[in-house]
């Protein structure tokens, strides 16, 4: 068993002052794995007393060795990536492959494109032409706290870490505590790479703890989340009081609109997504809208590719899914897949209960429901599991009309050979991306949503600018 009950405060592994023990239960066994410290007020404290001291220093370290920093972030990280493939598939259950893979691997990406973004970032430049000595000036927002999840651990720790770290912010990351040894790993990385002590520091606990004290914290200037909506609200609703700046990425409700002329793989590509880390991403696009002349064809083939997906432990290798989360995870999942046949949507592959074969973990499985209505539970909730809906729709207007029919806007997907109706579409689906014929979105782009989805940019340049403040100056001396 892992015991890790330290934090990591002002570049040292220190004890808990308010320490709670807490148990990590392995998903694919239901047994506990590891042991970590839930923090309290005073560990919150302590970190954000740290962040606070190291900010004026970090803020004055010129923008060349923040990036050296940043690449000594990465190269550190690629030294440890077996330890944290290991530790996100075991406390959330992602294979190991895919931990290996796509989990570990979406980290490396994103802190190579801030490395990348930060070296072209125009940090400061003259206001334009018309006013040579108007100045205008990036600087940090100040102590950040970066609260995450448990669904992509790596890649939503690097997407705050490396953009406020670049920025020049000092941090304070809460991970998730059902995927909290991968962060301990992360914060040994980051004293690998040699940071001035209290730049970034990391405590352990619970979203009525640490989470609510973070975010209603005097001395944080900044709070990024990922996570529920639910969360998002009680974020923002904390950090009111002291009115400091509330970055939100949260969850989605993706529609995937399959036109008559779609590529061969569509379909397959789309049930797949779905699937993939077991239903448990927020841009997964859980609602297929399909043309009615192609509707039953794609319904069964959407049916068989779901039939045909192996469900297994986190700790074997292949290309199965593993376990959803946790136990609360599950109920919620078995609730909702009945609540779609209660309402009669007509169920084509997967159903209730535990795979065949197993009689513990949180096994789901991989379920399509056809013939679902905008007006059912499980057209409009987010599922978190391996659960697609299947829509069907005459037009492209009705499709459109369905799609944004959501309080939720992150991804929507289009598959069409027809160049004129993709572009026509990007424009009228409300959501932060629309990616369309299976192309996935390039080095430093933008990720984050509209709506109830959110309010943040993640990625690249615009992960950047979402961590300075813009600053105007006249006067400047050329
Ligand atoms: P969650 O909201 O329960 O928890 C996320 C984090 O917030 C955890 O660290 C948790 O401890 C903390 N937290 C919970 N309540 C809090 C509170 N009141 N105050 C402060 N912190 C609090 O979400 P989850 O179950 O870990 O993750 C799944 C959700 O995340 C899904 O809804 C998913 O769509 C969303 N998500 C969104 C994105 C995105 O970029 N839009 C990416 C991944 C996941």
């Amino acid at each position: 068993m892992i015991e890790r009950r330290q934090f990591y405060i002002n570049g040292t592994w220190v004890d808990p002052v308010q320490g709670r023990d807490y148990a990590v239960i392995d998903p694919s066994t239901e047994e506990p794995c590891a042991i970590i410290s839930l923090g309290g007020q005073a560990d919150t404290d302590a970190a954000v007393a740290a962040a606070k001291a190291a900010l004026p220093g970090w803020m004055a370290t010129p923008v060349e060795q923040r990036i050296a920093a940043l690449e000594r972030v990465l190269a550190a990280y690629r030294e440890r990536e077996e330890d944290l493939a290991q530790a996100m598939s075991m406390a959330m259950g992602a294979p190991i492959d895919m931990s290996r893979r796509d989990q570990v691997g979406a980290g490396s990406w994103h802190l190579k494109n801030f490395i990348t973004a930060a070296k072209a970032f125009r940090w400061e430049h003259p206001l334009g032409d018309h006013a040579p000595n108007d100045r205008i000036i990036h600087e940090a927002v100040g102590v950040c706290a970066l609260i995450t999840p448990w669904n992509w651990p790596m890649n939503q720790i690097t997407l705050k870490v490396g953009a406020a770290l670049v920025a020049g912010n000092t941090m304070v990351l809460k991970p998730s505590e059902e995927s909290p040894i991968d962060a301990i790993v992360f914060a040994e990385i980051m004293h690998a790479a040699g940071l001035p002590a209290g730049v970034f520091n990391l405590v352990n606990g619970d979203g009525v703890g640490v989470g609510s004290q973070l975010s209603s914290h005097t001395d944080v200037d900044m709070v990024s989340f990922t996570g529920s909506t639910r969360a998002g609200r009680l974020i923002s609703i904390a950090a009111a009081d002291t009115l400091k700046r509330v970055h939100l990425e949260l969850g989605g409700k993706g529609a995937n609109l399959i036109f008559a002329d779609a590529d061969e793989k569509a379909v397959k590509r789309g049930v797949l997504h779905m699937m993939e880390n077991t239903g448990q991403s927020c841009n997964a696009p859980s609602r297929m809208l399909v043309e009615a002349s192609v509707y039953d064809r794609v319904v069964e083939e959407a049916a068989g590719i779901a039939q045909k997906l192996e469900v297994g432990p986190a700790s074997k290798a292949g290309r199965h899914i593993g376990p959803v989360v946790n136990a609360s995870q599950w109920e919620k999942i078995q609730g909702l897949i009945q609540k779609g046949i209660d309402e009669g949507a007509r169920l084509v592959a997967g159903g209730p209960g535990l795979p065949e074969g197993f009689n513990k973990g949180f096994f789901v499985r991989p379920t399509v429901f056809a013939d679902v209505t905008p007006d059912m539970t499980i057209a409009r909730e987010e599922i978190f599991g391996p659960v697609l809906s299947i829509m069907k729709f005459e037009t492209e207007d009705e499709a459109v009309r369905i799609a944004n029919d959501t309080p939720y806007g992150l991804t929507n997907y289009v598959q069409s050979q027809d160049g004129a109706r993709r572009n026509r579409l990007a424009r009228v689906l409300r959501s932060g991306m629309v990616q369309m014929n299976g192309q996935g979105r390039g080095a430093g782009s933008p990720f984050g949503g509209m709506k109830m989805s959110g309010n943040g940019r993640e990625g690249g340049s615009w992960g950047i600018h979402d961590f300075v403040e813009v600053k105007a100056v006249t006067g400047w001396a050329l």
